[in-house]
């Protein structure tokens, strides 16, 4: 069953509890929540089949290089971005992997657009994680 689950020790790439790329999920045992982390994971999953995986890495890239070039840091370029922006607004309900449309992050990209021109620089600074 996709998307295969695998599970690790440690933070991934020292820094997320959870990844998602191609057919596979990772999942670090030092999360919190497993099964919220498990859905955001599998939104990024069905994001990725439903964009032939390729086309969704490129655009993921793309609307993270965007943000970095207007100045943003790390953090509000991967949080604001249209995909994560679905992933983290969804992962509490439990119905929603059943119910999800395709292309559900494409409104994200409105938010994402409007926080483009917005300062975050207080919010670079304090949400490390
Ligand atoms: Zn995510």
């Amino acid at each position: 069953m996709l998307p295969v689950k695998i599970y690790t020790r440690k933070r991934i790439f020292n820094y997320y509890t959870g990844l998602s790329f191609f057919i596979f999920i990772w999942i670090s045992k030092l999360t919190k929540d497993e099964v919220q982390l498990v859905r955001h994971e599998k939104i990024h999953f069905l994001q990725q089949v439903e964009m032939l995986f390729i086309f969704h890495w490129i655009f993921y890239g793309l609307f993270y290089a965007i943000s970095r070039l207007k100045g943003h840091g790390h953090y509000v370029a991967y949080r604001y971005n249209p995909f994560e922006m679905e992933a983290y607004a969804n992962e509490h309900d439990e119905a929603y992997l059943k119910k999800r449309k395709i292309f559900a992050w494409a409104p994200y990209i409105l938010t994402y657009n409007k926080f483009l021109t917005e300062n975050f620089r207080g919010l670079d600074k304090e949400k490390r994680f």
